[in-house]
């Protein structure tokens, strides 16, 4: 086993075989916009494919100036549902880095298949 080299924006969180989990990392530093990308071989003998499933964890933006409990909490009373938005950041290298980490698995589970 050898030691891997850290990219930005991209951490591997473990090969299962035909799944792979990655942390994508904001460029702001803030873990509460990390997304989490897994790339995974699916399917039965009737053929296989490749899916990416992306999970984000939204929290309320209980700093941002103008945010209101009540009103977001009367809010999904009267409306049922509260919206909220996720963004996360890269740069250049970052993007480069999680591009070729999607190219890469992609290829590797195409060889699986
Ligand atoms: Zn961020």
């Amino acid at each position: 086993m050898k030691a891997q080299t850290p990219a930005r924006s991209i951490m591997a969180n473990g090969d299962f075989g035909d799944s792979r989990a990655y942390t994508i990392t904001c460029e702001c530093q803030s873990n509460n916009h990390d997304v989490h990308m897994w790339i995974e071989l699916n399917g039965d003998e009737d053929g296989k494919d490749i899916e990416m499933i992306f999970y984000v964890n939204t929290t309320t933006p209980f700093w941002r100036e103008g945010f209101n409990r009540f009103k977001t909490a009367w809010n999904i009373l009267i409306n049922g549902y509260h919206e909220s938005q996720h963004t996360l950041l890269l740069n250049k290298q970052g993007a480069m880095n999680v591009a070729n980490t999607i190219t890469t698995v992609v290829k590797e589970l195409e060889g699986k298949k």
